[in-house]
This record gives structure tokens, sequence and C-alpha cells, in this order.
């Protein structure tokens, strides 16, 4: 038995297709219990703002792992033979962005963005002053040459 994270109703008042759709991380591609409850919030609220009341879609940009995007239609001329859609289709990647600086962040950012706060790690680092904390506080921290960069040009000031 768990709790649904967005309907707040027990797993079994869902039917399976339904209990994944409510339980499911569009934004990180994960399953609600990977999140904390603050994390999930944070999910949820970059994707409905992202999406902006449209439709959403899965989405691969390149190298990145999958994520979710809202999709444009475009309004193209329809063709003479009445062949084809009237729709040109792009799908918009929705990043969650940084509450300080606003720039878009990345999956490590996104992951623990509970713990961040909502802040990428550039302001998180500034706004500790210390970024040594993060080591304690991420445990499985994989970019600590990231870290070692901010600690950098910390210390050159
Ligand atoms: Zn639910
Ligand atoms: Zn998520
Ligand atoms: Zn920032």
């Amino acid at each position: 038995m768990s709790k649904c994270k967005t309907c707040l109703k027990d797993s079994s008042k869902h039917n399976k297709k339904l209990w994944i759709e409510h339980n499911w991380c569009p934004l990180c591609q994960k399953n609600s219990k990977d999140h904390s409850d603050k994390l999930w919030q944070m999910h949820q609220q970059a994707v409905v703002k992202g999406a902006n009341g449209k439709k959403i879609r899965p989405i691969t940009v390149g190298f990145a792992r999958s994520s979710v995007g809202w999709v444009k239609e475009w309004n193209m001329p329809v063709s003479t033979s009445g062949q084809g859609s009237p729709y040109r289709i792009e799908i918009i990647p929705i990043y969650q962005y940084c509450t300080q600086c606003s720039l878009a962040m990345g999956d490590i950012e996104v992951d623990n963005a509970d713990v961040l706060d909502g802040l990428c790690l550039k302001c998180f680092a500034e706004y500790t002053e210390q970024t040594d904390s993060l080591n304690d506080k991420i445990p499985n921290y994989r970019s600590y040459e990231y870290c070692k960069k901010i600690r950098q040009r910390m210390e050159m000031r």
C-alpha cells in the first residue's frame, strides 16, 4: 500500500494506468517514490509552469536523458490536395529554472532541487558560501568536478 503523491489516495484506488500517470515524473523520468515530497512538488510545478496549459510529450534532446516538452502547433496552410495535417508540431523542452538566476537547471540540479532549494549549483554555492556542504548533503554527488570548479572560482575572488 502506498499513497499517491498526486491525488493523495491509496494505490488501491487507482488502476495501473492511472497509477503510472499519477506517479511518474515526466521531468526527471523517475517514479514518485524516488522523490521527497518537496522534490515531487517542485518537479510537478516546473512541468505545469513550463507547459502552461498545453499538451505535454516525452522528449529527448541530444545526449540528455529523456525529459518532457510541450507541444507547439504551428498553423500551416492546408495543402490544396487536402492531404496531410494542417499542423506542424514542435516539442519545446520544459526545464526547471533556478529560482535565483533563472537559468535552466541540469539533471543533477533537478534531481537535488529539494536539497538545493530550487537553486542551481552555482547559486547554491554562492548562497551557502561553502561548497563542501554539498558533498555531505548529497552523498552520491556525481558532479565532483563541477563542484571543484566552483570552489576554484570562489577561491580566486
Ligand atoms: Zn493518484
Ligand atoms: Zn521528478
Ligand atoms: Zn542559479
